[in-house]
């Protein structure tokens, strides 16, 4: 499962589409990632295109041009698995037909193309601005992972100060089973939450009430998308785990602290988490991660190593990603301002204790079947120093160090009206960058009760 460069990640190779030559641009034509999209017109239907500079290329209407008929077999079931309103289809015949579909789209929009496919192409692109953004895939199944060490122990001193990281936490990728009904695409506003909740303080015999939260916060994590799925009753060995996976995208885990707090013992989260999880449209391909895959973390001396079914030496070697991670926020007031957002942390995904591997074949490893489609998200990625702190309960320690914003607004917890904003990046010498794009969220106030 060693990643595979090719003429795909060449730096040097520039599109025709001239605003994916843009140095900033988190769509250069080394990228290519698959999102789901609509026209913004009545009647527009929902269709499968891939992101290049500031357009889209419509697949589907590129495939019922010829586009994408070849005589590689690989790319005509990958182009057909595209006439479809969501990825699933492509994400469940696995990797290799979709490697040679982003063969062939290299090759259809790279700057040198034949003038045929070029006209071709051109005919099927769409600006982004005039498209809007649905969830990538139909989400079966959406499993939450705790994989960030830094948050695990940040988060624990904060509810237990003797005893932070719970002994199972070094074998073993600590998950729950979250809600697939109320994922969300970028830009869907958040309704604040109302539940139950105790301010326990120095009365522990305190009723609890019903109400609003008041420490409503972002998670920054990383998303995967399962491609070609397991049988019930099956495994995932470590050494293939890479092949089942789709691609990334950003995920906002909204949660609701004060709820957590009271409901959390003994089964884990449920409400204070279930009432939205924002995503990023734009699904990055594992082979666009290629170049910028990295050692797995470096266990501390004394860490237990991996049980032998969580570990294999390529994982080891190149398990990790080396993504950043920012989270930054824009008030009412800062908008109403011009002020650009502000950023609340970065953090680098190389820094999480689990591999990618290592979650999923853990998740099929008592047999549980993944399915194509389903979401797996890695937990808040925070990192050693403070300015990587992926949520406001550790950068304010439960609240107790509010941040200032350039308004000399102070921020606890999330405010009505806040917008949230994650982006995610890889970067690398002698590479070009690619982006994930963004993930936005607003929050609305509570309904009435
Ligand atoms: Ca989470």
């Amino acid at each position: 499962m060693k990643p595979v460069l090719d003429e795909t990640h060449d730096s040097k190779v520039q599109s025709w589409v001239e605003s994916a030559n843009l140095a900033g641009s988190d769509f250069p034509i080394q990228n290519l990632p698959f999102g789901v999209f609509r026209r913004c017109k009545a009647g527009a239907e929902a269709r499968v295109g891939v992101a290049i500079g500031d357009r889209i290329l419509d697949l589907a209407g590129a495939q019922s041009d010829g586009l994408l008929a070849t005589d590689d077999e690989s790319v005509r079931l990958a182009a057909n698995a595209c006439a479809s309103d969501s990825l699933n289809p492509l994400m469940a015949i696995g990797a290799s037909p979709r490697r040679a579909l982003r063969r062939r789209l290299h090759a259809i929009l790279r700057q040198d193309a034949p003038a045929s496919d070029r006209q071709a192409a051109s005919r099927h692109l769409v600006a982004q601005a005039d498209a809007d953004m649905l969830l990538p895939a139909a989400v079966g199944d959406y499993t939450d992972f705790y994989a960030s060490i830094f948050h695990a122990t940040n988060v624990g001193k904060l509810f237990r100060p003797d005893n932070p990281l719970l002994p199972n936490y070094k074998y073993i990728p600590i998950g729950y089973h979250g809600r697939a009904s109320s994922l969300v695409p970028t830009g869907t506003p958040v309704r604040r939450p109302s539940g139950q909740t105790r301010d326990g303080g120095a009365d522990p015999n305190k009723d609890p009430k019903f109400g609003p939260t008041r420490a409503l916060d972002y998670e920054v994590e990383l998303g995967f998308f399962v491609g070609a799925g397991n049988s019930l009753g099956e495994t995932i060995p470590i050494g293939e785990a890479e092949e089942h996976i789709f691609g990334i995208c950003l995920v906002n885990d909204w949660s609701a602290r004060d709820i957590q707090a009271w409901e959390y013992q003994p089964l884990g989260p449920f409400l204070a988490k279930s009432f939205a999880t924002s995503l990023s449209p734009w699904v990055v391909t594992m082979e666009a991660l290629a170049p910028f895959r990295a050692p797995a973390f470096a266990r501390g001396e004394g860490d237990p190593a991996p049980l032998p079914y969580l570990f294999a030496q390529s994982d080891r070697e190149q398990g990790g990603l080396d993504l950043w991670l920012e989270v930054s926020l824009l008030s009412v007031r800062m908008q109403e301002a011009g002020m650009a957002p502000a950023v609340f942390g970065r953090s680098n995904f190389r820094d999480m204790y689990w591999t990618m591997a290592q979650m999923l074949t853990h998740h099929a490893s008592n047999g549980c079947n993944l399915r194509a489609g389903d979401l797996l998200a890695s937990g808040t990625v925070s990192g050693a120093d403070k300015t990587a702190r992926g949520c406001l309960l550790e950068l304010t320690s439960r609240g107790k160090e509010p941040v200032t914003l350039p308004t000399g607004e102070q921020r606890k917890f999330l405010e009505d009206g806040d917008q949230v904003i994650l982006r995610g990046f890889c970067e690398r010498a002698g590479f070009r960058r690619i982006g994930l794009g963004s993930c936005r969220g607003a929050i609305l106030p509570a309904s009435a009760i």
